[in-house]
């Protein structure tokens, strides 16, 4: 342990210590101590306080005692004749610096100077944006971001738990050359880590850096600058805290198990860009509470391992010192370092294209102003289909394009485009086959400039004019696919070919042959009954975050995040025998109408390690089925109205129940049964397994409008299918009501049928 860093951490926590404590003593003057403060939507309140403290700070006052702990966590700055002191002060010391970091975060929200401005800073794609809207130019506040919310937590939730998206890089600083900063960005984009940025170096931030480099900055890109000061960066370990408590089923004050989470789950770590000032080894000393390692690019001394971490703590790699050819190489050798100390596992399928690659690039939006060329949408229309073929039909590697290319096609212009994939493997079964069909959109997404919208007859595709300049042609397309589906499915897929099709006869032709096949799934999946099989499966991949959740998949219920139907986890199941996905057999009939059978009890039992007893399919008011924090809506009884809601993930309205969506998450996920409270995928809305045991659809009273909107279609049916026609427009949402009040005058106004059936309770 370095006396040097134990002195400067110790220095720089005593220094910002009494920096919060004078801002919170003029604040309580100016305000009161009865004003409101919190970070905005999110329902952890100050998370890195809740989670350390379990104090639930909701007014200023409140900070006094977080203040007066971190305090108590200070040490006097070491004499230099004294060599033995120092990794527990230094830790110590880290905390104290994490919590009136977030105090004063915290105050200047109360006086509007958080999250910062910056001049001709546009950042584009926050959790509500549209990609119509942000087509259109983005939010365009001039904001940073600030602490991320909920939403997106729970948005990335799925990619963070499936190993997709290995873990964050918290850059704090400024680097060597605007050159260098946007080669870190792009190395760590390409291996999928989220990207935090804060801090500066005499002024200047590698945030500058970025923007000056037209890097598009957003949750889009996965690159989310949080503020020009080192103080910004305890956003990164509010995210991580609340990692904890979304997905670990924590809760507040349980300091010792949320470090212990993350040093475990969340592969994170620090890389300080530029000069080390007493303060950034405060933090840094901080970021190693929580397991996480921090690279230098400058000389200071190293910490070695002495298990806080999981390797190093603290690396030197001073930037000039790097051996490469030109600061570009140091950059990706200074990456690798950071992603070798942290131990983070990395997947990656090398793609043979001209631009780079990786799910980074997946959420990415595509203008109108940038756009080369479109496929689908408004103007033509593009399809996307997949099939299986024998053996001997397929060449491995094939890429075809029928017809012209899209040279002919004027800037900004349309066209039509089918892509056909056929596969062919010894273990590859049709029933896959819109599981893989379905693959295309995140595999197309991964390259940087084209994006991906939309599935099947209804795929709509863009390509960049600055991917187009680099020589993105039709034929990439093939190249993805093949090499995607060869290094995700080489279990089931042992040969892939891929025909790209313009040629407007081939094109009306496979349109055709595709909807057919559409059309056979879309029955086959409807004749499928939970009573026609005698086996559901499991889903356990949230346990790597919720280790007390299980997901139960039946035909007629999906897996609560949407992206696993029983199909899915059929082939997931036949890819990796070993893995989250697992057959169980119903066993006997416990109760049929509420969906309770033995072989399912024990399972859960067995999964939640006792923590759920029993399960039931069909109600939510006996036991529900638990959640992890992925859920697409979440549906609560509404007691009054003797119905239910439906809130959906992108609604960041109020509701009837008194709390948005954000606050509900907290109360359905973390692995609990709680009746009367469960977080669904959107398409169990639409079984008639939906509820059932409690009245089903006809239950529902409140529903998010964006819900309505994008599944008008499936909805109505449902509704027909439950003999209320009309059943939809009598079902209240955010324009209409969202209060109690507002939601029982408007059912008596319409007669909704939930209020003269049985109650629910
Ligand atoms: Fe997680 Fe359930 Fe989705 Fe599986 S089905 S990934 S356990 S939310
Ligand atoms: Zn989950």
């Amino acid at each position: 342990m370095s006396r040097y860093i134990a002195t400067r951490a110790i220095r720089g926590a005593n220094l910002i210590t009494r920096e919060a404590e004078a801002l919170l003593n003029k604040a309580l003057q100016e305000k009161g101590p009865d004003t409101p403060v919190a970070f905005p939507n999110t329902a952890y309140y100050l998370p890195t306080i809740l989670g350390m403290t379990g104090r639930e700070v909701s007014k200023l006052g409140e900070l006094v005692p977080v203040l007066e702990h971190a305090k108590e966590l200070l040490h006097p700055i070491p004499s230099p004749q004294c060599w033995t002191p120092y990794l527990g002060e230094t830790l110590d010391s880290g905390m104290a610096t994490l919590l009136a970091a977030e105090i004063i975060e915290a105050v200047r929200f109360i006086y509007g100077e958080e999250p910062g401005v910056l001049p001709g800073f546009h950042a584009t794609g926050g959790s509500f944006t549209s990609p119509e809207f942000a087509a259109e130019g983005g939010n365009g506040t001039g904001r940073l971001n600030g602490p991320i919310d909920d939403i997106q937590l729970r948005s990335w939730g799925i990619q963070l738990v499936d190993g997709r998206m290995p873990g964050f890089a918290a850059i704090v600083g400024c680097a060597k050359s605007n050159e260098v900063a946007v080669k870190i960005v792009r190395e760590l984009q390409k291996r999928n880590i989220l990207i935090f940025l804060s801090g500066n170096v005499n002024g200047r931030s590698v945030i500058h850096q970025l923007m000056e480099e037209g890097v598009e900055m957003g949750y889009d890109t996965y690159i989310v600058p949080f503020g020009l000061d080192t103080l910004s960066a305890i956003y990164a370990i509010g995210f991580a805290t609340r990692s904890a408590l979304t997905f670990g089923g924590l809760k507040g004050g349980q300091a010792k198990d949320i470090l212990l989470y993350n040093r475990q789950r969340v592969f994170a770590f620090v890389l300080a860009l530029g000069e080390v000032d007493d303060l950034k080894y405060a933090a840094a000393a901080g970021a190693i509470n929580y397991g996480f390692p921090v690279i230098a690019d400058t000389r200071i001394p190293q910490i070695l391992p002495t298990g806080v971490t999981t390797y190093e703590h603290v690396i030197s790699m001073p930037f000039n010192e790097i051996e490469g050819k030109d600061d570009l190489e140091r950059a990706e050798k200074l990456v690798q370092k950071c992603i070798e100390t942290r131990g983070v596992k990395i997947k990656l399928a090398e793609v043979p294209i001209p631009v780079p690659y990786g799910s980074a690039f997946e959420g990415e939006v595509v203008r109108k102003k940038d756009m080369r060329v479109e496929f689908g949408g408004k103007y033509s229309r593009a399809f996307e289909y997949l099939r299986m073929v024998d053996m001997d039909q397929v060449e491995d590697g094939r890429i075809e394009v029928f017809g012209p290319d899209f040279s002919q096609v004027p800037v900004g212009g349309a066209m039509d485009l089918g892509i056909l994939v056929e596969v062919a493997g010894r273990k590859m079964q049709r029933d896959f086959e819109p599981v893989l069909e379905r693959q295309i959109h995140y595999f197309i997404n991964g390259a940087s400039g084209v994006q991906h919208i939309g599935q099947r007859d209804i795929a709509w595709i863009r390509i960049s004019q600055a991917a187009a300049d680099k020589g993105f042609n039709l034929r990439h397309f093939g190249d993805i696919l093949h090499a995607r589906f060869m290094s995700d499915f080489g279990a089931i897929v042992d040969k892939v070919q891929v025909k790209i099709i313009t040629n407007p006869a081939l094109h009306a032709e496979w349109l055709q042959k595709a909807r057919a096949a559409y059309d056979f799934r879309n029955r086959r999946l409807a004749d499928m009954t939970d009573e026609s099989v005698e086996e559901f499966y499991t889903c356990t991949l949230c346990q790597s975050f919720a280790p007390t959740h299980l997901c139960l998949v039946s035909p007629q219920r999906l897996g609560l995040c949407g992206a696993y139907n029983y199909l899915d986890c059929a082939a997931s199941y036949q890819i990796n025998p070993t893995g989250p996905n697992q057959p169980v057999r119903k066993g006997m009939v416990i109760d049929r109408e509420k969906g309770i059978y033995t072989g399912l009890n024990e399972i859960a039992q067995q999964k939640s390690q006792g923590t759920v007893q029993e399960v039931a399919m069909y109600s939510i008011m006996t036991s529900p089925m638990t959640a992890c924090g992925c859920f697409e809506c979440i549906v609560m009884l509404i007691p009054e109205a003797n119905g239910v809601m439906v809130v959906s993930r992108e609604d960041p309205s109020m509701t009837p129940a008194g709390m948005t969506f954000s606050t509900l998450a907290g109360m359905a996920g973390g692995g609990l049964q709680t009746p009367g409270v469960m977080g669904v995928g959107k398409y169990y809305l639409t079984s008639p397994k939906f509820i059932s045991a409690d009245g089903g659809f006809k239950r529902v009273v409140w529903m998010s409008s964006i819900l309505k909107q994008t599944m008008a279609a499936e909805l109505q049916a449902v509704c027909e299918r439950e003999g209320d026609p009309d059943l939809l427009t009598k079902i209240a949402d955010e324009t209409i009501c969202t209060d109690v009040d507002g939601l029982l005058a408007h059912l008596e106004a319409v007669g909704h049928p939930a209020l003269t059936m049985d109650p629910m309770f």
